[in-house]
């Protein structure tokens, strides 16, 4: 089996969506002084790669401990729309680049996971690069339109994940969260900030997502795989 980490190293110095805090790392015990080493960690639930739970955006969905374990181990299509959206920091992803999958691939599996590859993890190392806001802090990366998660539940119900190496589902300059606000509300659940996704074949990856059932959680930090 071949296995590709789509998980960026979670530190200090990982990008995070302006309305949250840095992830902050202390030390608590050393091998020299104490025989053991344990850091203490503090950051909020939607740090680096990491899991939106339904609950995110609805009162009373499923919040990250209550995602079935069936739902973190799903067959998974890659769609590459580098070359569609071709760098465009406004960018957003349609129906028709799941339609183009599917002429190449073939229907999605009844059910699965969904990851866009937009190209645009290729800043992660460089959170302002990254998260890319203008003078007037008003993000810009690619990211969902709403029409595509109106066009999943509707047409494609079996997916039951999306996500994308960017810091959210919706594009970065979005007000409303439309994206969000359409897919979590329906029990699926969203993965931001992937990483590696050029090295998963576009079809035929099983994903896994290793999340801490952080209990009433809104989502969470996860160690996110694609098996092969
Ligand atoms: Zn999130």
């Amino acid at each position: 089996m071949e296995v590709v980490d789509l998980t960026h190293v979670l530190s200090p110095r990982t990008p995070m969506f302006p309305a949250y805090d840095p992830v902050r790392v202390a030390d608590r015990f050393a091998v020299e002084a104490d025989g053991f080493y344990v850091r203490s960690w503090a950051f909020d639930e939607h740090s680096g790669t990491h899991v939106d739970a339904p609950a995110h955006f609805a009162t009373g969905a499923a919040t990250v401990d209550a995602i079935p374990a069936t739902e973190l181990v799903l067959p998974l299509a890659v769609l590459d729309v580098r070359d569609r959206l071709g760098g465009d920091p406004d960018g957003m992803v349609i129906p028709d680049d799941v339609l183009d999958w599917e002429r190449r691939h073939g229907r999605l599996p009844g059910r699965c996971a969904v990851a866009v590859l937009t190209g645009w993890g290729e800043r992660a190392g460089d959170p302002a690069s990254y998260l890319n806001a203008d003078d007037a802090g008003v993000l810009h990366s690619p990211g969902l339109a709403a029409e595509l998660t109106e066009f999943l539940k509707a047409q494609r119900p079996g997916v039951r994940a999306i996500g994308l190496d960017t810091a959210s589902l919706d594009p970065g300059a979005s007000t409303d969260f439309a994206a969000h606000v359409s897919w979590l509300p329906s029990g699926r659940y969203g993965i931001e900030n992937l990483a590696r996704l050029e090295a998963v074949p576009p079809a035929g990856a099983t994903l896994v997502v290793g999340v801490t059932p952080f209990e009433a959680g809104s989502g969470g930090p996860a160690r996110i795989l694609a098996l092969m």
